[in-house]
């Protein structure tokens, strides 16, 4: 929900460009950044503040359904309500211009950010906001570090330039719709062309103030901004922890099935499914660190497909999953706790199903069987119940 302490705010994503300076057939926007789109992971950046009630994105159309899907695919359903999605110009201008024709009636303020600046921090969009809002226009921007030479077309210097007073712009460009409005007609009146907004505020002479924005905060325009950036957000990405209970009750005139193996024994586990009980864990512990709920919103027993269906047809597809995300199993650790039969003679079995699933090492799952010394519902024999803890880490890009 927008911040109640600043005004109706929009955001604009100007993903219009269609420049192939990276090399291949796609714009750069659209290239893949530790295996998420950069146009994804930028537009997350904003919606991720909650300062705006819209945000709009501008892509090439040829790329519009391209663009669609890949963000479907990445943000969550409720974030997607918030997202306008609209074709691009042949200048970037002609594509804020179309952004700013989009917006909502009512929205006050407006960030125009690039598409491949995916690594803007939160803390920068609120700075660039609030100052747009106190004055009226803002951009981002960084001091000049280096000495600046100003070089003929051989090379040659013919003058270093004082960096003093010396900014480098950046994105976001924050500005009142009204005021950015005003300065889109001035500049086509005067058929004037700029490089960003603010170039268009100062051609109108609205005055413009900055706010330091930072070096990680770079647009990615060459292979080289690629890695780069690969590197940085590499470091950021942390890995997932995830937890998983479950338990059946044991019934005459059922298999037992645990772990994937088929267990002798005179009762066997109630349920939908094969009712394995290690494997429900294990993929409980999957979705919570995936963050996608549970097995009961994955496979529910309401439904017949899963009548009767082995569990590691299901833990196949909740790994499918995790593929899709970009994220690997590090590690997991399952107990089952159970008084009889007794299961360490099958323990290395289903170790073997579970690995063989996941596409893993055999030791990054661990199996352990318990009793509880005969207490409780499991110690009685009245069910067997399972516990697992799994680590997940993002793949390798
Ligand atoms: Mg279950």
């Amino acid at each position: 929900m927008p911040r109640k302490d600043l005004t109706d705010a929009a955001a604009i994503i100007a993903g219009g460009g269609s420049g192939l300076r990276m090399g291949g057939d796609l714009p750069k926007q659209f290239l893949s950044l530790g295996g998420t789109a950069i146009l994804a992971l930028t537009v997350q950046r904003f919606l991720d503040t909650a300062f705006f009630t819209t945000v709009v994105v501008v892509v090439p159309a040829a790329h519009r359904q391209a663009a669609a899907t890949l963000l479907r695919e990445h943000l969550p359903a409720d974030a997607q309500a918030r997202l306008l999605l609209i074709n691009g110009g042949a200048t970037r201008q002609e594509s804020v211009r179309a952004g700013l024709m989009a917006l909502p009636p009512g929205t006050e303020t407006v960030l125009v950010h690039d598409a491949a600046r995916p690594l803007v921090s939160s803390k920068i969009i609120e700075k660039c906001l609030r100052a747009a809002e106190q004055s009226g226009a803002a951009i981002t921007a960084i001091p000049v570090r280096d000495t600046l030479k100003e070089a003929d077309a051989d090379y040659l210097i013919q003058k270093t330039v004082d960096r003093d007073g010396l900014w480098q712009a950046q994105t976001p460009q924050g500005c009142k719709v009204e005021l950015l409005r005003r300065a889109y007609d001035l500049a086509d009146r005067d058929n004037f062309l700029g490089t960003d907004e603010a170039s268009l505020l100062e051609h109108a002479g609205i005055p413009v103030v900055i706010v330091e924005g930072s070096e990680h905060n770079f647009k990615i325009t060459r292979p080289d901004d690629l890695a780069l950036a690969e590197g940085l957000t590499r470091k950021r990405q942390i890995m997932k922890i995830g937890h998983g209970f479950d338990a059946h009750r044991l019934v005459p005139g059922r298999p037992l099935i645990l772990g994937g193996e088929h267990i002798p024994c005179e009762l066997g586990l109630d349920g939908h499914s094969d009712a394995d009980v290690l494997i429900h864990a294990f993929i409980d512990a999957l979705l919570g660190a995936m963050g996608e709920g549970d097995i009961g919103r994955h496979f529910p027993d309401s439904d017949p497909r899963y009548k009767g269906i082995s569990s590691l047809l299901l833990l196949a597809e909740v790994v499918g999953l995790l593929a899709q995300k970009n994220l690997g199993l590090g590690n997991a650790d399952i107990t089952v706790v159970c008084q009889r039969p007794r299961l360490a003679p099958h323990l290395n079995a289903m170790r073997a199903n579970l690995v063989l699933t996941c596409g893993v090492e055999a030791t990054a799952i661990n199996i352990k069987a318990t009793t509880t010394e005969q207490m409780g519902y499991t110690g009685r024999g009245e069910g067997i119940a399972a516990h697992a803890v799994v680590l997940l880490q993002p793949l390798p890009a």
